[in-house]
Formats: C-alpha cells, structure tokens, sequence
C-alpha cells in the first residue's frame, strides 16, 4: 500500500508584523512579505517558510491552510493580532491583556 502523501491545497501564511498574506502557488514561487520578516515558497509540491522570532520567541507567521488541523502557531492571541493587522478588528476594541501586549511588543500600541 502506497504511503498516503499530504498536499498542501494551498500554501498561505500571514506574516504578524506587517500583516501581509502570502501565497506560494508554484514550487519556485518564493514570496516575501512587504517588511521582509516572513516569506512562503513551496506551492502546493511542500511547505517551507522563511522566518524571524517574535521578542517572545514565536515565529514571525502564522499559517493560514493546514490540513492537519491544529497548527501550534495558532494561538488565540494571534488570532487576534492578525486581525487587527488586516484591519478587520479596531484596536481599541482588543481587551485581551496578552493580544495588547503583543501588539505593544510589535510597536502597535
Ligand atoms: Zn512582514
């Protein structure tokens, strides 16, 4: 029996601070965000991000198509924060103490 292979549907990551959405759609399509911290390449052939730490020590992205479900970059905190950075979410609405700091820590507050 032939190893069932994962394939990445599609191949998006959101980078945390700049908010820009990447998308790999090709193999050789390397994609860098605008504040060049994160990029995506690997289309739907394999995933492979190119990253900076966050002063907490987390990476700089978070994955936006992951078909294994649970992504440990998927914090609820930076759920949040990647809201307010696509603009969807008002600042001043975020009371959650650990988003206000992280949004602090990346020079949003
Ligand atoms: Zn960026």
């Amino acid at each position: 029996m032939d190893p069932i292979r994962c394939v990445p549907i599609r191949n998006r990551c959101q980078c945390l601070l700049c908010g820009d959405v990447l998308e790999s759609r090709h193999r050789h399509d390397f994609v860098w965000c605008r504040c060049g911290a994160t990029a995506a390449d690997g289309g739907r052939d394999y995933v492979r991000r190119v990253f900076c730490n966050l002063p907490d020590g987390r990476p700089s992205f978070v994955d936006l198509d992951n078909a294994d479900g649970e992504n440990p970059y998927h914090s609820a905190v930076e759920r949040l924060v990647a809201r307010v950075l696509r603009g969807e979410l008002p600042l001043a609405q975020v009371d959650d103490p650990d988003a206000r700091d992280m949004l602090a820590r990346l020079g949003f507050l």
